[in-house]
C-alpha cells in the first residue's frame, strides 16, 4: 500500500486528557503501537499503571487491555515518543484565554513545536484539538521553521467529535471522519489508521485545512444554538402557559429538526461548547463575519441566563431569600456520566446560591472530587439521602439516572419541604407530585 509501504505506522498522542487518552486507547484497539505523552507527570503515572485519571465509561478497561498487550504505553518524554513514532496526534487543550473570548493556543503551539523539533525521521503531524480557523496554516509555518533540516513532515487536521460519557464508542465508531489538508501520502496513512471504521462505512470527508477546522467549530456552534433556541422558547412557554416539554416532543418528530438537544433546562457547559462558541465569536470578529459574532453572542447569553433563571427560581422557592436555607444540589458534573466540571452550570448555580448565604449541600455520583478541587468552599454529601435530608428546596441540576430514578416517596420523607426545582426537565412530574412533591420544572408548569 501507499503511505507507510506496508509497515504499520507507530503513533504518538500528545496530550492525554479526555480526548488524548481515549484516542490513544482507540488507536491501540485498532491495532497500532501507540505512545501517549503528557506534560503532567501525575497523569502519565496513573495511565502507566492502567488507571484513568478521570471518569469515562469503558476507558479504563480499554487502557488496561492494551497496556497489557504492550501496544499502548505512556511517557513524559516527548522526544523519545516522537523519535519512535511516525504519526503524531496533537490532542492538547485549547481552553478559553483568560480575560478574552479567544482560544488559548499556547498549548497547541508548544506541543506542535516540540514535536517538530524532536522529529528524527519523516512523519505526519495530525491536529485533533479544536482550533480557530487559520490555526493549522500558522502551525505549518511553525513546523517548517522548527523541524530539523532534511526531515519531511506535513501538518494535517483531523478534528475530533467524541462526546464525553460516550468517548470510547464515539472514537471507535465515529459518525464521520474529517481529513483537512492532506496530500496523497498523508491521506493514505490516515486511511490506513482509520481502516476499521472506514470499512464499516463511516464517511470520510477530505477537505482543505480551513474547512476541517471549521467543521468541528460549526458542529458545536449548531448544537449550542439548538439548546439555546429551545431555552429561549421555554421562556416564552413559561409566560404563555405552554409546556415546553410537550412542545419539544412535538417538534422532535419532524426529522428535519430531531428531538436531540431540544431539552429545555439549565443549558450547556463543559470543556467544549461554551469555550468553542466564544472562540468562534472571537475569530469571526477578527475575520469580519459579524453575523456569526451576533448569533453566537445571543446563544451564549441565553445559555448563561438560564443559570440566572434557576438561581432566581431557587430564591423564589425559598420565599424571597436563600439566606440560611438548606438547599440540596443534585449534580456537579456538567452532564451525567462524566466527572468533568469545567464550566459546569450546576456548580455555577450552587456557588452563586452559596454566596447568597444558602446552606448548599452538593451530591454527585462521580464528580464530587473534581468539583471539590474547583470549589473548595462548597460542601458535598456522600449520598442522595444525605443531601436531601432536611432540605428546604431540592434542585436537580445534572440529570444523572440515579437522581431521575430515585424514589420520590422516600425522598419526600427526608426533605424538610418537598419542593423540587427540576432544572433539567428530567423528572416525571406526575409521579413526583403524587409522592407529595411540588415540582417546578424550568420552562414548564409547576405541578403540586
Ligand atoms: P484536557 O485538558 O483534558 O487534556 C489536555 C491535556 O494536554 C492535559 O492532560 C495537558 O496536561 C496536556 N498537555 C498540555 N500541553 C502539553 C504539551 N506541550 N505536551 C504534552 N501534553 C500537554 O482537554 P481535552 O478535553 O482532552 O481537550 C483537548 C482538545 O480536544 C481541546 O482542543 C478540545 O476542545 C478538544 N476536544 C475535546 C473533546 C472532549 O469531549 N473533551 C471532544 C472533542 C474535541
Amino acid at each position: 500500500p501507499e503511505g507507510t509501504k506496508g509497515l504499520k505506522p507507530v503513533i504518538s498522542v500528545i496530550g492525554t486528557g479526555y480526548l488524548g487518552a481515549t484516542h490513544a486507547a482507540a488507536m491501540a484497539e485498532m491495532g497500532f503501537d501507540t505512545i501517549g505523552v503528557d506534560i503532567d507527570p501525575s497523569k502519565i503515572e496513573a495511565l502507566e499503571a492502567g488507571r484513568v485519571p478521570f471518569f469515562e465509561p469503558g476507558l479504563p478497561e480499554l487502557i488496561v487491555k492494551h497496556v497489557g498487550t504492550g501496544r499502548l504505553r505512556f511517557t513524559s518524554d516527548l522526544a523519545d515518543a516522537v523519535a519512535t513514532a511516525d504519526v503524531h496526534f496533537i490532542c492538547v487543550g485549547t481552553p478559553q484565554r483568560r480575560g478574552s473570548h479567544a482560544a488559548n493556543l499556547s498549548y497547541v503551539e508548544a506541543a506542535t513545536k516540540a514535536v517538530a523539533e524532536s522529529l528524527s525521521h519523516d512523519g505526519i503531524i495530525v491536529g485533533k484539538s479544536t482550533v480557530p480557523v487559520g490555526t493549522a496554516a500558522r502551525l505549518r509555518k511553525l513546523v517548517a521553521d522548527s523541524k530539523p533540516e532534511g526531515i519531511e513532515t506535513q501538518v494535517v487536521w483531523n478534528p475530533e467529535f467524541l462526546r464525553e460519557a460516550h468517548a470510547v464508542d464515539d472514537t471507535l465508531r465515529p459518525d464521520r471522519i474529517v481529513f483537512g489538508g492532506t496530500d496523497a501520502k498523508s491521506e493514505a496513512v490516515l486511511r490506513e489508521i482509520y481502516a476499521a471504521p472506514i470499512a464499516t462505512g463511516t464517511p470520510v470527508i477530505s477537505c482543505d485545512l480551513a474547512t476541517a477546522e471549521l467543521v468541528k467549530v460549526s458542529a458545536n456552534a449548531f448544537l449550542a444554538t439548538k439548546i439555546s433556541f429551545i431555552n429561549a422558547i421555554s421562556e416564552l412557554c413559561e409566560v404563555a402557559g405552554a409546556d415546553v416539554r410537550v412542545l419539544a416532543d412535538a417538534l422532535g418528530y419532524d426529522d428535519r429538526i430531531g428531538r436531540k438537544f431540544l431539552n429545555a433546562g439549565l443549558g450547556f457547559g463543559g470543556g467544549c461548547l461554551p469555550k468553542d462558541i466564544r472562540a468562534l465569536m472571537s475569530r469571526a470578529n477578527e475575520l469580519g463575519a459579524s453575523r456569526v459574532v451576533g448569533l453566537m453572542q445571543e446563544v451564549d447569553e441565553i445559555n448563561m441566563q438560564q443559570r440566572q433563571r434557576v438561581i432566581d427560581q431557587a430564591i423564589d422557592a425559598c420565599g424571597g431569600s436563600v439566606l440560611n436555607r438548606k438547599l440540596a444540589i443534585l449534580g456537579a458534573a456538567f452532564k451525567p456520566d462524566t466527572d468533568d466540571v469545567r464550566d459546569s452550570p450546576a456548580l455555577n448555580v450552587a456557588a452563586a446560591l452559596h454566596l447568597r448565604g444558602a446552606q448548599v449541600l452538593v451530591v454527585d455520583p462521580e464528580a464530587s472530587q473534581t468539583a471539590q478541587r474547583s470549589f473548595p468552599t462548597l460542601s458535598f454529601a456522600d449520598s442522595l439521602d444525605e443531601a436531601v435530608t432536611d432540605a428546604d428546596v431540592v434542585l436537580l441540576l445534572t440529570e444523572w439516572p440515579v437522581f431521575v430514578n430515585a424514589d420520590p416517596t422516600h425522598l419526600a420523607e427526608l426533605a424538610a419541604n418537598p419542593v423540587v426545582l427540576d432544572a433539567r426537565n428530567a423528572l416525571d412530574s406526575e409521579v413526583w407530585s403524587s409522592a407529595g412533591w411540588e415540582v417546578r420544572p424550568l420552562g414548564g408548569r409547576t405541578v403540586a
